[in-house]
């Protein structure tokens, strides 16, 4: 479905609406959020984006309720992404660059690595293994995916109260 503030022209705003080209699954979703996988099958398992329902610029866009809720919410996301993955921790960055439109990526940081590939490096891996220089594991990000889901529906998100 359509947020009001659907922008014709934006590719996130598409897949929120289950439009455009993305076969990405969708992991959790509230009135504010919605997290994926990075789709169709890139970089390394469990690499996650978040997004806002509300196509917003960026965190200087953010209104109070999105802001408010972020820092609780992608706590307990990372929390339990560490978990289902064993990773030693999440890489977070959020640049907007391909659309104006809030997506913040969460990437686990395993003990091995493609390419042993760490630090700025990872975020390369998208392209790498879009390309096709890098291989990606389809089966085991596929089980990653569905184990995050299920592990969000049995502990889910703190959600914002509004007052
Ligand atoms: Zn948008």
């Amino acid at each position: 479905m359509r947020h009001d503030s659907y922008d014709a022209t934006c590719g996130i705003c598409q897949a929120n609406a289950g439009e455009g080209a993305s076969q990405a699954v969708t992991v959790y979703e509230s009135e504010l959020w919605i997290v994926r996988q990075i789709g169709p099958a890139l970089g390394v398992p469990g690499w996650m984006m978040l997004v806002t329902q509300r196509h917003a610029a960026g965190p200087a866009h953010l209104d109070d309720r999105e802001a408010e809720s972020l820092g609780p919410l992608l706590r307990h996301l990372e929390r339990v992404l560490e978990e289902v993955t064993g990773s030693l921790r999440i890489y977070t960055a959020t640049m907007n660059e391909s659309f104006p439109h809030f997506h913040c990526h969460m990437v686990p940081r395993y003990e091995n690595m493609p390419n042993d590939a760490v630090g700025w490096d990872v975020f390369d891996l998208l392209r790498s293994t879009g390309a096709g220089e890098v291989g990606v594991d389809e089966a085991e990000i596929g089980r990653v995916t569905v184990a995050y889901q299920a592990a969000l529906a049995k502990t889910p998100p703190p959600v914002h109260d509004p007052c």
